[in-house]
């Protein structure tokens, strides 16, 4: 019976001359996201968005729920500006939503019309058109009564430019914004829980998101690697594929192990991937570093050490977990599926040469003067030329 999916969006639709833009933005990403289902046709007309409901409604509503941008979106008849249409269509979906309900004669079921005139030029208002609609289902559907403020079933009807639209259901759809139309930002992706979290939350304000991952071969296992690429796909999922820069790190770690006070070794660590993920920044367009830090959670997460390494950034780097609990991280990667796969317990570069006593409250020129033996250009050249870009998620 339905032969649409009606698709909203919110926030989009308040950015003035940004406007074509995010609604082409996010009109790609559906069809991207649909494309596996051999659906292709995604129309937009004035705020709305419209696809074939042509496969099953599980998977269209699995795939749009993770897309970006999307407010909410409904299954709908699509009729003429027509009276006598719309009320058909109204008495269709009604007695497909009974039936899905298991309403029979005999049960009650409390109702609304509520009816959105866009096309002022449809010659009968809302108000009218929705007491006309709710005479015709009181008539024809014994089983209903008209509760206008809490009523167990909506019946929207939308008068737009060209059609009518008739339905009964609201899905909700992932919020935030198109990704791609925030511009592009590197996610320092580690096999941990929190970076995942942080690329899924600047991907949900649309940053395209590149990723970068530190890897210290034959001190970190192969499988460690796989791990991150396999969270990449996870992430690719909300919003295509992503490419991951593996950046062959084990000459630094060695380095910095041999040559600088083992306190300071987790803030200069950092401060090495701050400046290898700028570079790859730089050189792929993008203009933010993302990273899963949240205040206080380890010793490299103090203000002080955060202040130390940030120092090296030019760029922004936008830390969206910085005020969340760890609890709270745990539940949005089970949400969005990171979560059983970054508790593999495969080592991270950040475990191995680990000092007993991190420094929390590291001093700039302390740590500056540490670096001074370390040959820090050398080291971040022969890293970048050791890169390997891996694209996850690609169809
Ligand atoms: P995560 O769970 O994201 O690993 P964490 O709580 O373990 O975070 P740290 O290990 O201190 O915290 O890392 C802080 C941030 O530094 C990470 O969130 C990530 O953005 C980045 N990072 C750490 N290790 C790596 C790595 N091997 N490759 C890329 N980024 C990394
Ligand atoms: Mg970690």
């Amino acid at each position: 019976m339905y032969d649409l999916l009606l698709i909203r969006y919110g926030e989009i639709g308040t950015k003035g001359k940004n406007r074509h833009m995010f609604e082409q933005r996010l009109q790609a990403n559906i069809q991207a996201a649909l494309k596996d289902l051999g659906i292709e046709e995604v129309e937009r007309a004035h705020t709305r968005l419209y696809v074939p409901l042509k496969a099953g409604l599980d998977g269209m509503v699995q795939r749009l729920q993770r897309v970006f941008g999307i407010a909410s979106f409904s299954p709908v008849v699509r009729v003429p500006l027509e009276v006598e249409a719309i009320k058909e269509a109204a008495k269709e979906v009604v007695a497909a939503s009974l039936q899905e309900r298991h309403i029979g004669p005999e049960d009650k079921l409390t109702f609304k019309v509520i009816t959105r005139r866009a096309n002022k030029g449809f010659p009968i208002t809302s108000p009218e058109l929705s007491r006309d609609l709710g005479a015709v289902l009181l008539r024809e559907f014994p089983q209903l009564s008209v509760d206008v403020h809490q009523p167990q079933l909506s019946v929207e009807v939308e008068i737009r430019e060209h059609y009518s639209y008739v339905y009964t259901e609201r899905i909700p759809g992932a919020g935030g914004l198109p990704v791609g139309v925030s511009g592009k930002g590197v996610l320092l992706l580690s096999g941990g829980i929190d970076s995942p979290v942080a690329g899924y939350q600047m991907m949900k304000r649309g940053v395209d998101t590149i990723a970068v991952h530190f890897h210290s071969y034959p001190f970190t296992s192969e499988r460690a690697k796989e791990k991150v690429l396999d969270l990449a796909k996870v992430l690719a999922g909300y919003g295509g594929p992503i490419p991951v820069h593996v950046v062959h790190f084990t000459e630094i770690q060695k380095a910095i192990n041999e040559h600088c006070p083992p306190k300071l070794m987790i803030t200069i660590m950092r401060r090495m991937m701050l400046r290898l993920a700028e570079a790859i920044a730089r050189r792929e367009g993008a203009a933010a570093l993302i990273t899963g830090e949240s205040l206080g959670q380890v010793s490299s997460q103090t203000m002080d050490s955060i202040l130390v390494t940030n120092a090296v950034a030019q760029l922004p780097v936008f830390r969206p977990l910085i005020g969340f609990d760890k609890t709270e991280i745990i539940d949005l990667a089970e949400r969005i599926g990171t979560y059983k796969i970054s508790i593999q317990p495969y080592e991270d570069c950040c475990t191995i040469f680990v000092p007993r006593h991190p420094e929390t409250h590291p001093k700039l020129a302390e740590v500056e003067k540490a670096e001074e033996k370390l040959a820090v250009d050398e080291l971040l050249e022969e890293a970048l030329a050791q890169t390997e870009v891996v694209v996850c998620g690609e169809k």
